[in-house]
């Protein structure tokens, strides 16, 4: 058991932090104040690869794996959870249906430009009647001869808003239930696919987040992903994955926030001494770092069982729950270590508290993890 990172991970570490604090903290505050993410930044994150990490370099990506993914996440969410979720829906859900279930022609049309660098991604799953209930889909798709048409109604599909391709989910056979749920890859300009404003929200605001309709989109059966019928499958081993970027999104912002506690503390004085000398501040960082310390080695061991190809689904939701819990934790005690100024904007834990919320929810919810952990159990 090693518990150390070795020399390759040590240097991508170094790099996606140097990119972080250069590239990404500067222009944090004002993507969360605009709500706009930065295509710039989009555009240099996948110059040097962070949209492609865990991707073989034959099409195109880092050739890297699912720890230095998770070391990516954490770097950048130090500085900005919008970022975070951008790298996060583009590798392990968009990119991971197409990787893990497409045809090689499939994946030199649909993966290679995902990773390359040339071309974002996004996940439709979510509806507006099904959340949680993932299985409950009302999007349809109907085959016509050699293509499916396609009709309903997505709600916060991330990175839509500027997203490429979209990889979306859709009922062909509803008397199936899981069993007919099948998996759609597309170009963002098919006729009949209409994406909405970004949804107003209290956190990670800069992601783009939106309601995607499809009205009578044409998708010849080529584009379809996997067998039909094996989308409720493709699905949730996407999010399988994805709650690791989670875990890793969460340990990131919880890193932040307490790093920018601890600088403050150290230099504001009240009662005639540095309030880092009051013995009630020194518990509360050294809990809070073994809190995040906990986080992160959950969050590695779901990532280093992914790459080892172990049923790594139980290992993840562990981690997500764990992690998602934590950052909410450490982000309002970083607020309390500052006072009145770590609730004000000028310090980044105001946006830290706001962004930790939605890992609790997005790509399953703290309930659901328990579900995955307490059915991986055999306890029922
Ligand atoms: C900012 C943001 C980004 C997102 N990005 C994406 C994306 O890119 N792609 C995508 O497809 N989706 C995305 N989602 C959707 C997200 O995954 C869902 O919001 C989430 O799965 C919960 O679904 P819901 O909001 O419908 O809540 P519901 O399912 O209605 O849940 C409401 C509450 O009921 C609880 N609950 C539900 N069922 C049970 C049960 N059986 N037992 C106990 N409690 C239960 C839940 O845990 C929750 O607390 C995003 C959501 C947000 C807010």
């Amino acid at each position: 058991m090693d518990f150390k990172l070795n020399k390759t991970h040590l240097l991508q570490q170094e790099m996606f932090r140097r990119f972080a604090e250069n590239e990404v903290k500067p222009l944090a505050e004002e993507m969360d104040e605009t709500e706009i993410y930065n295509m710039e930044l989009l555009a240099k994150m996948h110059k040097v690869g962070l949209m492609g990490i865990p991707y073989s370099k034959e099409y195109g990506g880092v050739g890297g794996d699912y720890l230095g993914y998770s070391l990516a996440m954490e770097e950048i969410s130090k500085h900005d959870g919008s970022s975070g979720i951008t790298i996060s829906v583009h590798t392990s859900l968009a990119c991971s249906c197409v990787d893990g279930f497409g045809t090689e022609e499939q994946k030199q049309m649909w993966l290679r430009p995902m990773v390359d660098g040339s071309k974002t991604g996004c996940y439709g799953l979510t509806e507006p009647n099904a959340g949680s209930d993932a299985a409950g889909q009302q999007t349809k798709a109907v085959l016509d001869g050699d293509h499916y048409i396609i009709n309903g109604t997505k709600i916060f599909t991330t990175n839509s808003g500027f997203a490429d391709t979209f990889v979306m989910f859709a009922m062909t056979d509803k008397s199936a239930g899981t069993k007919g749920i099948s998996c759609f890859v597309m170009d963002k300009s098919t006729p009949g696919l209409t994406v909405g404003p970004n949804i107003k929200r209290m956190g990670i605001r800069a992601a783009q987040n939106c309601e995607v309709s499809y009205e009578n989109v044409r998708v010849p059966v080529s584009q379809r992903i996997g067998k039909e019928g094996a989308g409720f499958k493709i699905a949730m081993k996407a999010l399988d994955g994805g709650r690791i970027g989670i875990a890793a999104q969460s340990v990131g912002i919880a890193q932040g926030a307490l790093n920018e506690a601890i600088k403050y503390v150290k230099e504001r004085k009240q009662f005639g001494k540095r309030i880092s000398s009051f013995q009630n501040t020194q518990f509360k960082i050294a809990e809070l770092q073994t809190q995040i310390d906990a986080a992160r080695l959950l969050t590695w061991r779901a990532a280093v069982s992914k790459d080892d190809h172990e049923n790594f689904a139980q290992n993840a939701a562990m981690a997500k729950l764990f992690a998602s819990e934590m950052v909410n934790d450490v982000c309002r005690a970083a607020v309390q270590l500052m006072g009145g100024y770590g609730y004000c904007r000028e310090y980044p834990v105001e946006r830290a508290l706001r962004d930790a919320k939605i890992t609790e929810i997005y790509e399953g919810t703290s309930e659901v993890m328990k579900m995955v952990i307490a059915g991986s159990m055999k306890i029922f």
